[in-house]
């Protein structure tokens, strides 16, 4: 039987796109896996819900913003085990890579699974509904490792863009630095061995990939960074990437040196080259994009996931996301890994992506709440070439958020329900949220999960992870240091 559940009374319902108008006292009416009504509760139920003798549950929404379920569009789970580890707090982002990987390289199936519930599970209660998780640290992976993840995120019930990395090459000289620390197990953190990649990549196509409508569960692949000195490795992931119909991903904010490494082309270049820039590839961060790059993004049909609190945190320069925006880029929000961004909450980047771009950008390219909203929902969508999600309309996914809007937070700012959530709000969790017609969170709380068990099994993997680095490399992580106490 359909499962039928009926939002009313809702104080202020926003569809998604900036330039559709909000609806106050709304109705939004959604049968098994799909919206089927979204209008005002005076207009009332349309005659095809009436008549229909199922069962509705009803929910009231008084009180509530509802939006699209929010898609995050860029992560690292295994990330979850190593939050706020002090000698990676203040560090520049490559030595801050220079004292996580020795961490990350003990990483096994039951601290990934620890991992992938307790990122899925805050972002679920962040009002998140579909997310991309980056996992490009799965080098030694015989599938062990790919399918804890997958059962983690199963259990959280997310809607889940599988990116099934790879890490052919470290950056910079961390391979000669990380040597000195860790011996020969350097090389255990890198994908060097083509065949067995490809092989490997082929493996979790075959057992993940759904690419049809309203999937819960799309493969992408690529590298963690553009691997400029494989160029026929790029081009081999964009092939297969493409025969399959799976997205491609990777970090990108091109730094100088890449510049020599991708001559005579342009970093940019050597991507539409190898064959990435297209529609269902999509690209972290973006900070150091030139009107040039956007443009070639833009006409290629490629996006961009935009990470602010990753930005601040590691000290990359502000995203002019606004311009990015009036060029017309796919432009989604993404939380970034939990070692950089440390909360991995979804709606409190929104908030902060709301009004970081505004030191670097003119007043004319602010974002309103609208806006701002846009990113995190149909921006997302388009990114990840989902065009099946991230709007409020009779036929989408029913992927759904509801935040609180009449608590002490958001007193005073009735003018504007959405500008009330982001500019005032402080709540970070989600009232409800619903994906794909499952309700996973419920006045603040997961459903059918037990949030204790979820955080205590982190903790234990992550002083699990702690231990054994220690014992590989002689180095106490729980300790504040420099890098340089690290050499
Ligand atoms: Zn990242």
């Amino acid at each position: 039987m359909t499962v039928r559940i009926a939002l009313r009374r809702i104080t202020r319902l926003y569809p998604g796109p900036a330039t559709v108008p909000s609806i106050p006292d709304a109705l939004l009416l959604l049968a098994g896996h799909r919206i089927v009504h979204v209008g005002s509760e005076a207009e009332g139920a349309p005659e095809f819900w009436t008549v229909d003798p199922t069962p509705v549950r009803e929910i009231n929404c008084a009180g509530c913003v509802v939006t699209p379920g929010l898609i995050n569009a860029h992560h690292h789970f295994f990330q979850h085990l190593t939050r706020a580890v002090p000698a990676a707090m203040s560090a520049s982002p490559l030595e801050w890579l220079f004292v996580s990987y020795p961490l990350w390289a003990e990483l096994d199936p039951a601290m990934l699974y620890a991992a992938g519930r307790a990122a899925s599970a805050e972002l679920l209660l962040s009002g998140c509904t579909t997310t991309a998780d980056c996992a490009y640290l799965l080098p030694q992976d015989d599938g062990a490792l790919a399918a804890a993840l997958m059962q983690a995120v199963g259990e959280t019930g997310i809607r889940f863009h599988f990116h099934r990395g790879c890490m052919p090459t470290l950056e910079g000289d961390l391979e000669e630095r990380l040597g000195a620390v860790m011996g020969g197990r350097v090389r255990t953190l890198m994908d060097q061995d083509e065949a067995v990649l490809c092989k490997r990549l082929e493996h979790a196509i075959d057992c993940y990939h759904d690419d049809a409508a309203f999937s819960m569960s799309r493969v992408a692949l690529g590298p963690t960074g553009v691997t400029y000195t494989r160029p026929a490795l790029m081009t081999r992931l964009a092939d297969m990437a493409h025969g399959c119909g799976c997205g491609l991903h990777t970090h990108f904010h091109p730094r100088p040196d890449e510049d020599t490494k991708a001559a005579p082309d342009a970093p940019i270049q050597f991507l539409e080259r190898s064959g990435w820039l297209r529609p269902g590839t999509w690209l972290a961060h973006g900070t150091r994009l030139q009107p040039s790059d956007i443009a070639t993004l833009v006409r290629t049909g490629a996006g961009v996931a935009h990470c602010p609190r990753t930005i601040v945190r590691l000290g990359f320069g502000v995203a002019p996301i606004g311009s990015f925006r009036q060029a017309g880029l796919k432009l989604g929000l993404g939380v970034d890994g939990a070692a950089s961004n440390d909360q991995g909450n979804l709606l409190n980047d929104l908030r902060l992506a709301t009004l970081l771009h505004r030191v670097a950008e003119p007043p004319a390219l602010w974002l309103t709440p609208e806006a701002a909203l846009e990113i995190a929902t149909v921006g997302g969508a388009a990114a990840l070439d989902r065009p099946e999600i991230g709007r409020l309309a009779p036929g989408m996914a029913a992927d759904v958020a509801a935040f609180r809007v009449d608590g002490l937070d958001c007193a005073g700012a009735v003018a504007d329900p959405l500008g009330a959530l982001l500019f005032a709000g402080t709540e970070t969790r989600a009232w409800l949220t619903i994906v794909n017609g499952e309700v996973r969170v419920e006045n603040r709380q997961l459903v059918g999960l037990d949030e204790g068990r979820i955080a205590a099994d982190l903790n234990a993997a992550a002083c699990r992870m702690l231990a054994q680095a220690k014992r590989a490399t002689g180095i106490d992580f729980s300790k504040r240091m420099t890098v340089q106490d690290a050499r």
